[in-house]
């Protein structure tokens, strides 16, 4: 018979090739044992009966929480019934088009239609085909550079890697690629003249913008992409006036702007979508994680009014739209959306990850913000970040030899509560299911507090 732990552990060491890991302490078995088997609510079980409550949502994904027999029966439900037909050539089924719908009548109000993909840097992928093909069919070859930020989080395929703004995942991959330009990180924390206010570092991130769109010429700048609030990047909010003083910029050269909403789609800053929350108003929003609360593999792009005109203009030209994936649609993972969205306007969702969300930024603000190497608490939504410093007058880092972020992290598991070490920077992550009680706020926030103090003093 399995035994689910020792034999899984041993299997796992030897034959699975785990994303984002570290492969030679993972194989050489350096690395703890994290076999996952079961889940309810915000807490997850492992392997050896312990229960943890995860407080960064699988990977700020399972926005509904675990185990909801809504979704699972709607997956079984349609596996029994249909499990595969495709969406090329016109095809659909009850479940993609439904969902499609869904999804529009959710989407800001010059949304049109939605392409389906299964992951969100697939889905990027889409949106920079979408942006080529746009150019072109309206007769400006030249105009196809797009202009990402540092530590920005699109994906990590090879054009949606280079869109990534992240070291770690560009090193040694010989990315980026070109057409993809990086311009700054809204990164107030971290602004290089302390004197400035927020509204001032947004000009100058917008000032910046137009130099870099000057300099490159604004002919040849086709797209900007952004997440409404950097997630993987370190859960940073833009400063005030932020998407304000950018859009005013992309509107200035004729630039599209793409809402990366991986994330923030569907509640998790307390409106349905992150670009109705900060005022952007994108020709393209990338949507997965939250769609399904992954429990199946979907992801989207939201084509404006104005963008699909054009689309359908090229396809009157040239025919079919030479883009597709077997997968796009997928009645099963479509079932498991259209469960997802009920669930969420029945739990009340999108509200609770306004009001807990808040709540839990205060407590989490108001038990850390006054410890020596605590930098900023930061965040919106049910999005929060500790940032961890050396010295807090002048910001400085500490040594990234000391692993300050993931030790903290360490400490946090051994409170039972999950939080994430941002890959760049000692910084701490919280991106709770958006079913998060005040309660179990307390909890993360309580074990938060005695995790920094067991590593920082
Ligand atoms: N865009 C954003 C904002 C993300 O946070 C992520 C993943 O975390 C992606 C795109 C890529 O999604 P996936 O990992 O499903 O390819």
């Amino acid at each position: 018979m399995l035994d689910r732990d020792n034999d899984l552990n041993a299997w796992d060491r030897d034959h699975f090739f785990h994303p984002s890991t570290h492969m030679g302490m993972h194989a050489r078995g350096d690395t703890p044992r994290r076999v996952i088997v079961g889940g309810e609510g915000c807490h997850i079980v492992d392997a050896t009966g312990k229960r943890s409550l995860d407080a960064f949502a699988g990977l700020y994904c399972v926005n509904v929480g675990y185990g909801r027999t809504e979704i699972a029966d709607a997956i079984a439900e349609q596996a029994r019934e249909l499990a595969y037909y495709h969406a090329y050539v016109g095809h659909g089924t009850e479940a993609s088009i439904t969902l499609a719908r869904m999804i529009i009548e959710r989407a800001p109000e010059h949304m049109s239609r939605v392409y389906f993909g299964l992951s969100g840097s697939d889905a990027n992928e889409t949106n920079i085909k979408l942006i080529w093909y746009y150019n072109n069919i309206l007769g400006r070859p030249e105009k196809k550079k797009i202009i990402s930020r540092w530590r920005g989080y699109h994906g990590s395929g090879v054009m949606t890697g280079s869109l990534t703004g992240l070291s770690l995942f560009h090193a040694n991959f010989d990315l980026p690629r070109a057409p993809i330009l990086h311009t700054d990180a809204p990164y107030y924390f971290r602004r290089e003249d302390r004197s400035m206010s927020e509204e001032h570092f947004s000009a100058h991130c917008a000032a910046r913008l137009e130099e870099m769109i000057l300099a490159e010429g604004p002919d040849t700048i086709a797209a900007f992409i952004g997440e409404p609030i950097l997630g993987t990047g370190g859960i940073v909010p833009p400063p005030q006036g932020y998407w304000a003083a950018i859009q005013a910029v992309l509107k200035k050269y004729d630039i599209l702007l793409v809402a990366d909403e991986v994330v923030t789609g569907f509640g998790r800053l307390g409106t349905m979508f992150g670009s109705v929350h900060y005022g952007m108003e994108p020709d393209l929003i990338t949507i997965a994680k939250g769609l399904t609360s992954a429990y199946a593999p979907l992801s989207g792009s939201i084509v404006s009014d104005r963008m699909w005109q054009v689309l359908v203009q090229g396809s009157d030209q040239l025919g079919p739209i030479g883009h597709g994936w077997t997968y796009s649609a997928h009645p099963i993972c479509a079932a498991a959306g259209v469960a997802n969205l009920k669930l969420i306007d029945e739990m009340g969702l999108v509200q609770n990850a306004g009001e807990v969300g808040a709540y839990f930024r205060a407590g989490l603000a108001d038990a850390l913000a006054g410890h020596a190497n605590v930098g900023e608490v930061r965040g919106d939504g049910l999005m929060a970040a500790v940032e961890f410093v050396e010295d807090k007058d002048d910001r400085r880092f500490f040594d990234t030899a000391r692993k300050v972020g993931p030790a903290v992290a360490a400490a946090l598991l051994e409170q039972g509560v999950i939080g994430r070490a941002m890959p760049q920077g000692d910084i701490l992550g919280f991106a709770p299911p958006l079913c998060l009680t005040r309660d179990e706020a307390d909890v993360v926030i309580k074990a938060a507090d005695k995790a920094v103090r067991a590593v920082l003093g």
